[in-house]
């Protein structure tokens, strides 16, 4: 009896399952009733941290997941072919960044990308000096790249920026001296969206000391900003395929034609023996096919992500006037870091959740270890103003819409809380 009571239950479940797993929070676009069940409205706003893969990167992938799948470095047919793919992934991204195809490195993601080019330039070349130039808001991929140096005898400078997260540009040169091996900055700060200068920067570093390498992390501007290594004077720069609606788990280096960098791992000597370990090839293709369709509309994409923060900041000042914004208004497109003093952003971040909106602490890193945010430290933020923050990061897929219904359901999250901590 009880046999026959369990199996009953399981296919009952069995014949549900389609209809359960179709209706869960979050899988569906809009709000509504769809087949009797409440369905949740799912408003992604947190693409610093990762975005949502796009139609042409994820058909990239599944062709070469289904069809070119031999290793890259096999001598036949299905070996070639799946080389073939890389060369054209390689060649793509050489031309968004009007660079040669060979100056191209796949890395497993921006932060190899970070650590092979400050790392593995130091090891290599630390005979031309051992001191380092940074910014004190860099990604924790670089400060920890740094520190490790640090350790190993090397001497970091970590530059201190203003309240909008620029560092001054008279005392960065001032700063690079004859033994500047390396100075790494980043494009785009993924918490509060600053624009670093990146072009004056090279100039001013080359000016100083020509011998001195130029690094830039341009993960959160790449397919979105302008990134051209070579009027920045930049002899490496670090980019990533989740950022740009590609897949998690690749990203690449551009690496000056004929400068020495030690690589990182020991083994097959792929991507010219810099990176050994056989490539991810459908990351790669997914990689280049998100970089070629967001880089063809990046204008029209950085129009609407532009407006999508303007309507955000016109209604957070007429709805919510105590809120600040932290850092520049005038950032990135796609960035907005606003503290809700009083208030902590852990909690805000859950109820937004429980509407179906997806926003971020700080960054994803700092999130998890549950950090005070160095970035917005060194923005000179108040600790109530830094725990009360949330990060908004919008994509060409948001809709003015999304930012209504998400404008709205904030608000009131923001009055609720203050209403209970009164
Ligand atoms: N640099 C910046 C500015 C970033 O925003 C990130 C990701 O958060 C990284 C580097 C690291 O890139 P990845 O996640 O591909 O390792």
């Amino acid at each position: 009896m009880l046999l026959t009571v369990f199996f009953l239950t399981e296919m009952v479940l069995y014949l549900l399952k389609p209809v359960l797993e179709k209706n869960v929070p979050g899988r569906a676009k809009d709000a509504g009733r769809q087949d009797g069940w409440l369905v949740m409205k799912e408003v992604y706003l947190d693409n610093s941290a990762t975005t949502r893969i796009s139609r042409e990167s994820a058909a990239a992938m599944e062709e070469v997941l289904e069809r070119v799948y031999g290793n890259p470095s096999s001598l036949h047919r299905l070996g070639l072919a799946a080389e073939k793919k890389i060369d054209e992934s390689r060649a793509a991204l050489a031309e968004i960044l009007r660079v040669a195809p060979e100056e191209i490195y796949f890395t497993s993601g921006g932060t190899e990308a970070i650590n092979l080019a400050i790392q593995g330039t130091a090891r290599r070349l630390a005979r031309r000096g051992r001191h380092l130039l940074t910014t004190a808001i860099e990604h924790p991929a670089t400060l920890y790249a740094c520190r490790d140096l640090e350790e190993e005898g090397f001497e970091v400078d970590y530059l201190p920026v203003d309240r909008e997260g620029r560092p001054e540009l008279e005392e960065l040169r001032s700063r690079v001296r004859r033994d500047t091996l390396l100075v790494s900055v980043m494009h785009v700060n993924n918490e509060v969206g600053t624009i670093l200068p990146v072009e004056e920067i090279g100039a001013a570093v080359k000016e100083k000391n020509p011998a001195t390498l130029f690094h830039v992390d341009a993960v959160q501007s790449f397919c979105r900003l302008e990134c051209r290594p070579r009027p920045w004077q930049a002899d490496l720069v670090s980019i990533s395929a989740h950022k740009i609606h590609g897949p998690k788990g690749v990203g690449a280096l551009y690496k000056r034609e004929g400068l020495p960098v030690k690589p990182l791992l020991q083994g097959g000597g792929q991507e010219g023996g810099l990176r050994s370990g056989t490539e991810n090839t459908p990351g790669i293709a997914g990689f280049a096919a998100a970089a070629l369709s967001l880089y063809g509309e990046r204008e029209e994409n950085c129009r609407h992500m532009q407006g999508l923060k303007e309507r955000f900041l016109a209604g957070l000042s007429s709805r919510l006037p105590r809120a600040k914004v932290n850092g520049p208004r005038k950032g990135a497109p796609h960035i907005v870091s606003v503290a809700f003093p009083g208030l902590k952003g852990e909690v805000l971040l859950h109820t937004l959740e429980g509407e179906g909106i997806y926003v971020s602490t700080g960054s994803a890193c700092h999130s998890r270890r549950r950090e005070l945010s160095h970035v917005l430290q060194a923005l000179e933020l108040s600790e109530a103003d830094i725990s009360g923050t949330l990060r908004f990061s919008f994509s060409p897929f948001n809709s003015g819409e999304e930012i209504d219904y998400s404008l709205e359901k904030l608000a009131a999250a923001v009055t609720e809380l203050e209403g209970l901590l009164r």
